[in-house]
């Protein structure tokens, strides 16, 4: 049963509640939401309903109709994230585990842990124990095997999975790995089940050969009731009639389950098709249909793997698939799951702000807008919940605010795939020499229309937005002639000004975040004109803090300024410079150079393989400009 407790409830009228039903056995998880705190309480005794609900500090008793109580949404609203050492499994992520069927030697172990991590895993797999169908074939390295699994993780920053099979393993394996991953034949082996819950780590659970969604979250039920919160469910295919694959992958799995359960679902589209070529159109499904992540077979040489190469995508493959799924997972809200390009440690390192009091305040991320705004958005994408952010009216601000140390860093939108250069960004670049440039996110920029609850859109008189959201979004709002565009500084701000008038004749066109925060609904969803709809954002940092906040991955991006001789050729001679290192250009803009009218800065964002060539052309640009300056390096993944 879900408990909802007063608002104000006390510790003492929550010790009491716990202790009631405690004593009948019931076991109790407390559930702190945004809106409301809930018991889930759990258990095979009997109670009167109302007699729960006469006790002091609930609010109401409801029944979980479901026979799965702590897998199910009616327990659990938002979606359940799992963290696994730096890594996040669930929201608006597709974290990606890659590695062998088994692993086989230290040598293979290590190589496919290089050429996975390098393409962006973020996960290791290897069994250590298989279950294979005969006797006879490869069973597995054992607990060696795990020990140069998590060396190979280690080494490249990689969390590790392996598969369990029987309880005398859990204590052993606990030692080495991450991740848990209950095998597909063993989905109801229920005291495995109920060891594996003690143990409390994350689990991975496979779906079994011929269960049914029901039964598949019943056995996470089980995990769930023994111990363990973080259960990651991994649809792998199921057995048919149909035997042109190695099994059938039940896709439609997915929004089933995310709408009966809470717990983030991944796919292993290896085992459910057996075959490499499907692996790819599978994966990519996946990611379609919603899925939080993908479980996928890589080998370093499948061809004389000893368990199941036909199905393991070669190196190359896997890096070509994982590009892929970079570009499609914009399309459906989601971002791959990165492991974090800023060292925590690196961030951890930096003097932390104190209150006051005994509270101390995460460093801050500044952007500019009011909450909900796509600026905001991007700075999660980029920092997940590393940094807080802290919004300001103008863009100008966004750098006062790094400037003064009130925030660590800053994130400035650059450049749209319709509108272009948002030049007065890079015009304060220009003015504020002590800034870097330490990063970029990209973002799809994807419009709703806002309102108060009921509204039908012919009836509205208004819709505010910025003047961009406005015109990205001309071809839905020429549907309604009657509605006045009104222009207003940002689009999360003009969120908060139509919730703040409560008028249902207005509208305000914005991200859907923005909706939820500030209390309306959206009235239309996805009303830009072009769907293919791109923000990049760059983060900016204060120059002598850039390589501590930067850390991470070798950067493989410049952004250079500078200004030339008003001679023939100027230009020409720079551009050559850069042909002859070798240095690929991305980006090429020219802006006015204020106070001196007629008179231009370039500003070249340049691709960079190696910084001694990089820095090597930066010096010979510097003696044929007239002024230079690097505004940062940065890793980029596009
Ligand atoms: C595996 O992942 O190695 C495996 C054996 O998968 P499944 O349990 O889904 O068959
Ligand atoms: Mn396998």
């Amino acid at each position: 049963m879900i408990i909802v407790l007063n608002k104000n409830v006390s510790v003492q009228q929550k010790a009491n509640i716990k202790e009631f039903l405690e004593k009948k056995n019931f076991q109790i998880r407390e559930i702190a939401g945004e809106e409301e705190t809930i018991f889930g309480a759990v258990g095979i005794s009997r109670v009167d309903l109302r007699e729960v609900e006469l006790l002091s500090g609930v609010a109401k008793v409801i029944p979980i109709s479901r026979p799965y109580k702590l897998a199910s949404r009616e327990l659990k609203k938002e979606d359940t994230i799992v963290q696994v050492s730096k890594i996040k499994i669930g929201g608006n992520r597709i974290a990606v585990i890659a590695g062998p069927c088994a692993v086989e030697s230290r040598e293979q172990i290590f190589a496919i842990a290089k050429s996975v991590s390098e393409a962006g895993a973020v996960i290791l797999r290897g069994g250590a124990f298989k279950p294979r169908t005969s006797p006879y074939a490869f069973q597995g390295m054992g607990e060696e095997g795990l020990k140069i699994m998590k060396e190979a993780g280690d080494t490249y920053g990689l969390a590790i999975t392996s598969e369990v099979v029987s309880s005398v393993y859990v204590d052993m394996m606990a030692k080495y790995i991450d991740i848990f991953q209950i095998g597909a034949r063993n989905m109801q082996n229920f005291e495995l089940l109920k060891e594996v819950g003690r143990a409390g780590k994350p689990v991975i659970l496979k779906r079994g050969l011929a269960a049914t969604i029901e039964e598949w979250l019943m056995a996470a039920e089980y995990l769930m009731a023994h111990g363990t919160d973080d259960v990651i469910l991994c649809e792998r295919g199921i057995r048919t009639f149909e035997p042109s694959t190695r099994n059938t992958l039940d896709l439609s799995a997915i929004p089933v389950v995310k709408k009966l359960s809470h717990l983030p679902v991944i796919v292993d589209p290896s085992h459910a098709t057996g075959l490499r070529e499907k692996v790819i159109p599978m994966a990519l499904a996946a990611v379609a249909a919603g899925a939080d992540g993908l479980m996928i077979e890589v080998h370093n040489n499948p061809d004389i793997a000893l368990s199941d190469g036909p199905q393991s995508l070669y190196p190359e493959q896997f890096e070509k698939l994982m590009r892929d799924i970079q570009a499609m997972a914009p399309v459906v809200g989601k971002s791959i799951e990165k492991i974090p390009y800023y060292q925590t440690a690196s961030i951890e390192s930096l003097p932390v702000k104190d209150t006051g009091g005994s509270q101390q305040l995460r460093q801050k991320a500044a952007f500019q807008g009011v909450h909900g705004a796509y600026s905001e958005i991007a700075l999660e994408r980029f920092f997940g919940d590393r940094l807080a952010a802290k919004p300001c009216k103008q863009f100008a601000d966004v750098f006062s605010a790094v400037m003064s140390g009130e925030a660590l860093c800053g994130i400035l939108p650059v450049e749209n795939s319709l509108a272009g250069t948002i030049n007065d960004n890079f015009d304060l670049l220009l003015r504020h020499p002590d800034i870097s440039v330490i990063g970029e996110q990209q973002i799809r920029i994807n419009h709703n229309l806002i309102g108060v609850e009921g509204t039908k859109p012919e009836e509205l008189t208004k819709v505010f937005s910025h003047p961009q959201g406005l015109a990205q979004c001309a071809e839905y709002l020429d549907k309604f002639p009657n509605i006045e565009r009104t222009p207003f500084f940002d689009t999360a701000g003009a969120v908060a000004y139509v919730a703040e008038q409560k008028n249902p004749k207005f509208a305000a066109i914005a991200g859907k975040k923005t909706a939820e925060f500030y209390g309306l609904s959206i009235l239309k969803e996805g009303v830009e004109t072009n769907p293919r709809n791109y923000t990049r954002f760059y983060i900016i940092t204060r120059e002598e803090q850039a390589a501590v906040v930067s850390g991470g991955k070798t950067p493989n991006r410049g952004v250079l300024v500078f200004s030339t001789p008003d001679t023939p050729g100027a230009l020409f001679t720079c551009l050559k410079i850069m042909a002859d290192y070798g240095l690929n250009m991305k980006k090429l803009e020219s802006r006015p150079i204020h106070g001196s009218p007629w008179e231009y800065m370039f500003f070249v964002e340049t691709e960079l393989a190696d910084m001694a060539v990089f820095t090597e052309a930066c010096g010979k640009l510097k003696e044929s400009s007239e002024t230079f300056r690097i505004l940062g390096t940065f890793y980029s993944d596009r």
